[in-house]
């Protein structure tokens, strides 16, 4: 608590305005911890409503419930949200405020530029270092654990078959084969909600060192005749492949893919259009009533017949290109997000003042923009390359 008789740092947490967004960035539970660190929270009103938590739940907890954006917006030091703000909305925030959000910085470095324009100082989850002390501040691992537990249900649901292998007195059912590729965070969760409803499960990743946890969780990682050695960078994230490659890659995933009932693909590069993994020959290869879910829709596809935001279906096999899981899971989703958020506020907070600390790795990894420049070098670089703001495909 708070000894200086000082106001602590104002929050706000403003209603998500993104389309099809049903998460919110702090819960009621999260808004208690805050508030019992001496922090004010000022929650815009049905700010939780699509994710299950009431106007009612946020009073409770110690929070302000404002009637709309703007009283949130011109009071508060630090908003936090799930998605990135709007124009309007960076036009709202407060020169000299603070932000903390998902702001696809490799993405849309534009928007950095924006933040840093209008003074903001801003932290992206996603350039959070995945680093052990960081772990419970990782929203990409947990909005990802959500996508791949619904991936899983989707399918499920889509499938004209049933999952589990089943011995009844009207004969026996086989299992589903469900074929994850890509077994980073969304695609392990995949795995195991697969087989916990009784699947055969096969998996791929071009890192190595992924077998051993596909094993891990019963299921068979498929080998492939491919020179892997280099596929993984010193953040353990995926390397990019030539092209080359991923062609030798499609064709050996090929014959997997027409073997399986359902197909989950996660596989991304950091800051890449996702590798295309699967043609339109494999797709024609697998059995009518075949399901693909395409975590990687967002960032063009594993699949050259996935199209962001829709459900298809193309020669029998149907194809689901949806980009934001988690918020079919909002309740839930929220929750983890919102402790992620917690962690790291408290991680920058001080006898209720924000103190930051730029030499910390966590902070300083986090940090998008602040003191009017963008402080992350690699979002810097693209957002004053001359193609990332006109357009240009490099
Ligand atoms: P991601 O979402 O960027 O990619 C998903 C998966 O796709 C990755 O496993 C990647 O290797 C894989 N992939 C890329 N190209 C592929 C291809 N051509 N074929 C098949 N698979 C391909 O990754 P992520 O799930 O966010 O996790 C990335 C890494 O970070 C993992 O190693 C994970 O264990 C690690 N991680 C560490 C921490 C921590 O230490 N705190 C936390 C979370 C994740």
């Amino acid at each position: 608590m708070r000894e200086r008789g000082e106001a602590g740092v104002i929050v706000g947490v403003p209603k998500e305005t993104a389309a099809g967004e049903r998460r919110v960035a702090l819960v009621p539970d999260a808004v208690k911890s805050l508030v019992g660190e001496g922090l004010e929270l000022l929650v815009e009103a049905g700010a939780g409503t699509a994710a299950r938590f009431g106007d009612e739940a946020y009073r409770a907890a110690g929070a302000s419930v404002e009637p709309d954006a703007k009283t949130l917006y011109d009071r508060a030091d630090l908003v936090v949200r799930v998605q990135p703000p709007s124009d309007a909305e960076i036009e709202a925030l407060r020169p000299g405020g603070h932000l903390i959000g998902f702001l696809r910085p490799l993405d849309q470095p534009e928007l950095a530029r924006r933040l840093a324009e209008r003074n903001v100082t801003a932290f992206a989850m996603e350039l959070m270092p995945r680093i052990t002390r960081a772990q419970s501040m990782d929203a990409l691992s947990s909005q990802s654990t959500i996508a791949g537990y619904r991936a899983v249900l989707l399918a499920a649901v889509a499938l004209p078959r049933i999952f589990p292998m089943l011995v009844t007195a009207a004969g026996t059912l086989s299992p589903a084969r469900v074929l994850v590729i890509g077994a980073g965070v969304a695609g392990l969760q995949a795995i195991g909600t697969a087989r916990r409803l009784g699947a055969v499960i096969e998996a791929y990743d071009t890192r190595p060192a992924v077998k051993e946890q596909v094993e891990s969780l019963g299921a068979r990682f498929v080998e492939l005749d491919l020179e892997t050695g280099d596929a993984e960078d010193a953040g353990g994230y995926a390397r990019a492949q030539s092209e080359a490659f991923y062609a030798r890659q499609r064709e050996q995933l090929g014959r997997r893919v027409a073997a399986s009932d359902v197909v989950i693909t996660t596989a991304l590069v950091p800051g890449q259009q996702a590798p295309l993994l699967i043609d339109e020959t494999a797709v024609r290869a697998m059995r009518p009533g075949s399901v693909i879910v395409d975590l990687a829709a967002e960032k063009g596809g594993n699949c050259a017949l996935t199209e962001a935001e829709r459900d298809l279906e193309v020669h029998g096999v149907t194809i689901l290109g949806r980009t934001n899981l988690p918020s079919e899971v909002p309740n839930h989703a929220s929750q983890t997000y919102a402790r992620n958020l917690v962690t790291f506020l408290k991680h920058l907070v001080r006898d209720a003042q924000l103190h930051l600390d730029l030499e910390d790795e966590i902070t300083r990894g986090a940090l998008l923009t602040h003191d009017g420049r963008i402080t992350n070098e690699a979002v810097a670089a693209l957002a004053g390359a001359p193609e990332a703001s006109s357009g240009g495909d490099s």
